[in-house]
């Protein structure tokens, strides 16, 4: 079987697994109620024999704590996703427990368990959801009932070895990009045609960003996603993914102004940014070094004396791809746990409420995918699309499981060099750039989701908003590193440049991480189109690999 439907099949493997067993599982039948910040924390404050006095509604709750259960799921970087605790309580209900908007949330949650339940003065047993995150506001929200304790436990046993995969994959990222890109810089023979690549490069992965940031805009338009959020679910999604929210927003602001980024991309000691693989510094200095190398005087020996670290380098480079294709081995059995910890994690219910703006989303990457890059791939590269498509589809599939055009280079230099012959300069080159500068589908959601908060906000955006929106989204995108979830990072800043309340990331926060497989897939793929445009570009002759 080949490799790429080997992961095609963990794929659907993981997936049908999260859904089955995730901690958000839509297939399992009883409500929980997630509970507001402060209730929170005098449950998890609880004493040890389990007592606890929360407040509902302004009225004091006694609850007793019958049985917890725990479910941590890591993300694909191994962070912890969200640490989420299941308690099963015991309580007994006041007439003022089941007063006011809250009451009504809850009478409806408890409703399963009949009308004597109801009654004030009965004692009742319900589960309630204690997120690790806190989550400001709130209230009673009904939700899913965890999982059974064995599939928690099936996923935790899962998750290890998706990160292992990551792990092994990241390891070869920065020697890879480094020597790859040396000796590629070193082989294109003088600085002009460096400098020539490296504007074209850019000039097309900017020009590409941006006409995605517009596609978003008018497919947001079109489709107007934020028309169809109902008030109930909108203050669901606000209370449920507040503080998530507010965490994002503040790394966000955190992030450096455009200038001082651009000066980081210097390094003061290049063998720290190798430690960190912070990758544009490593860009940075391996096309120094290469160009230099290339420079070097002749030795006794008649050969310029770089030639024997240039060799070396070389070396390495092919070392580190018989360890890419050994790592990839590993593949569908990581891409399956990848797969069921996200799904697990997100569930599909949420989809529901999201489900306009989801699809509006995945139209505008449908349409960005087949216009532009199939423009691209044929006009500019003179390439038939269908052997494109087939060749690229191992790199498509990983960025789609991992989230992270980063951990998706190495197989992404390898479609290039290998499946669709770009020379080993120019894919060296342009696929580590790509990886964090070009981030199409990134900016193609952004576009989308500050539309759709602006809508659901009710907010009307004028046409310098919008310019604003794809200037910033397009830098923004520069800006954000290959890794799962930066796009919504980046997304904080697009918002506050554009005046739309940033406490918006709440509403999408749900969908976001599925959404962020379908935009690093598209990134990648954008990545790949323009090495071969630049392959074309770059005066080689069109090889057609097939
Ligand atoms: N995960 C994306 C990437 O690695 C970035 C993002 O959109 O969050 O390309």
């Amino acid at each position: 079987m080949k490799l790429h439907t080997q992961i095609l099949l963990g794929m659907l493997a993981g997936a049908a697994l999260g859904l089955a067993f995730g901690p958000n599982a839509a297939l399992l039948p009883h409500d929980v109620y997630s509970l507001s910040a402060a209730s929170q924390a005098d449950l998890r404050a609880a004493p040890d024999d389990g007592a606890a006095r929360l407040s509902l509604g302004g009225a004091p709750l006694e609850l007793r704590i019958l049985e917890e259960r725990q479910g941590e799921l890591r993300d694909a970087l191994g962070a912890p996703h969200r640490v989420t605790t299941w308690a099963r309580v015991a309580l007994t209900l006041t007439p003022q427990h089941l007063l006011g908007d809250e009451g009504a949330r809850l009478r409806a949650a408890l409703d399963p368990q009949g009308a004597a339940a109801l009654r004030p003065g009965a004692r009742v047993e319900a589960w309630l959801r204690v997120p690790y995150t806190s989550v400001e506001g709130g209230g009673l929200t009904p939700q899913r009932l965890p999982v059974s304790g064995l599939g928690v436990t099936l996923l935790a046993l899962l998750a290890p070895l998706g990160e292992l995969f990551m792990r092994l994959l990241k390891m070869v990222i920065t020697p890879l990009v480094f020597s790859s890109l040396l000796v590629g810089v070193a082989s294109l023979g003088d600085v002009r045609t460096l400098g020539r690549l490296g504007s074209r490069t850019l000039g097309l992965y900017l020009a590409t960003t941006a006409v995605a940031v517009a596609l978003g805009l008018v497919c947001a338009h079109a489709l107007s996603p934020g028309d169809f959020v109902d008030p109930a679910a909108r203050a669901r999604l606000l209370a449920e993914y507040q503080g998530l929210a507010a965490a994002r927003a503040t790394s966000a602001a955190a992030a450096p102004s455009m200038l001082d980024s651009l000066l980081q991309i210097i390094p003061t000691n290049p063998f720290e940014a190798l430690a960190r693989g912070d990758m544009l510094q490593v860009i940075f200095f391996a096309t120094c070094l290469g160009v230099a190398l290339t420079l070097t005087p002749k030795g006794d020996d008649g050969r310029p004396k770089g030639a024997t670290l240039l060799r070396a380098l070389d070396e390495l480079q092919e070392a580190m791809i018989v360890m890419i294709n050994a790592i990839m081995r590993l593949a569908p059995l990581g891409v399956a746990a990848l797969v069921a910890s996200v799904l697990g994690q997100s569930g599909l219910s949420v989809l529901q409420a999201l489900v306009v703006y989801t699809l509006t989303v995945l139209l505008g990457l449908a349409l960005h995918t087949a216009l532009v890059y199939g423009g691209l791939v044929r006009l500019l590269a003179h390439r038939p699309l269908a052997p494109f498509a087939r060749h690229v589809r191992p790199a498509l599939l990983l960025a789609f499981s991992t989230s992270s055009s980063s951990a998706t280079l190495p197989v992404t230099l390898e479609c290039a060099e290998q499946a669709l012959k770009v020379r080993k300069e120019v894919a060296s080159f342009v696929l580590p750039l790509g990886s964090t500068v070009n981030m199409d589908g990134t900016a193609l959601y952004q576009g989308v989701a500050a539309v759709f908060i602006a809508q659901v906000f009710g907010l009307e955006l004028t046409l310098g908003d919008q310019l604003s929106i794809i200037l910033t989204a397009t830098l923004a995108s520069v800006g954000a590193a290959g890794v799962p979830g930066a796009g919504l990072v980046t997304l904080a800043l697009v918002l506050s440049a554009t005046g739309i309340p940033q406490v918006g990331l709440a509403l999408i926060l749900g969908v976001d991480r599925l959404l962020d497989m379908f935009r690093t897939a598209v990134n990648v793929a954008g990545d790949l189109a323009v090495s071969v445009v630049m392959e074309r570009l770059e005066g080689a002759p069109t090889r057609d690999p097939d």
